[in-house]
């Protein structure tokens, strides 16, 4: 069985005085038994880290470059993540394809390249609202799945995490129903089967789009959704931690 996750992102969010607080609520928590990750802002990462003697997460980045090092102003090095002990990165969020122009291709390389400094990937993929209208879903999500893996192999299940997040349901508060989402995730699993006929049924694929405590359950029951990737319900420490409890 694929193992199950919450991952909190954070996004442009978060100060110091209110991630010290989110911690210090955490601490009082028995979180023990589960797979619990949150995304900081880069600048967070090293004090995030430092919290996780007293609280069992693990900490890892929104994005990163697709090189080690040299000329890249304002770009942040996978390898100095490496070097920080971030534990994951998140590729391809929808915000970063949108906003940021990010391509396939580049987000493929970038996938290459954390996976090169032993960190995991978690790459997103989701349709937009315009292309579900005109029944695009499944040709969108498979087409940035193989193009975000295409030449990558994995050492293990645990090597990669996929985030189904269709990106109407990104923020909006309006989720995909269980059956809508699990419909996408069985594609997803087929296909990571067809590509690495080994692993494809133990990669988790986690969804993301509006997932609180009041809707995570009935989606975790569905056979082929892993967890959750959660943005603004990761935020409020009572939330996360009603999210991480539902996985255990
Ligand atoms: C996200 O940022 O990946 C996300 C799913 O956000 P939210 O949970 O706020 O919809």
């Amino acid at each position: 069985m694929a193992k199950s996750y919450i991952v909190g992102n954070w996004k442009m969010n978060q100060n110091r005085h209110e991630l010290n607080e989110f911690f210090g609520e955490l601490e009082k928590e028995a979180l023990e038994g589960g797979n619990f990750w949150i995304a900081p802002q880069f600048i967070h990462i090293q004090s995030c880290i430092e919290k996780t003697n007293k609280v069992p997460l693990k900490i890892g980045a929104q994005n990163c470059s697709n090189n080690d090092s040299g000329a890249f102003t304002g770009e942040v090095s996978p390898k100095s993540l490496k070097d920080l002990e971030t534990s994951f990165v998140i590729l391809g969020h929808s915000e970063r394809r949108s906003i940021f122009a990010e391509s396939d291709e580049l987000i493929n390389s970038k996938v290459q390249k954390v996976l090169e400094h032993k960190l995991t990937p978690i790459l997103c993929i989701g349709e937009t609202l315009e292309q579900r209208e005109a029944n695009q879903t499944m040709d969108v999500v498979l087409g940035q799945l193989s193009s975000g893996l295409k030449g990558i192999e994995l050492d293990s299940e645990d090597s990669i995490i996929v985030a189904y997040e269709p990106v109407w349901a990104i923020g909006t508060g309006k989720t995909a129903s269980p059956e809508q989402a699990e419909e996408v995730h069985s594609h997803i699993r087929q296909k990571l089967k067809e590509l690495y006929p080994e692993l494809g049924e133990q990669i988790s694929i986690l969804y993301g789009g509006s997932v609180k405590p009041s809707n995570i359950k009935d989606l975790l029951e569905k056979p082929n959704i892993n967890g959750g990737l959660v943005g603004g319900a990761s935020l409020k420490a009572q939330d996360f931690i009603a999210l991480c409890k539902a996985t255990i």
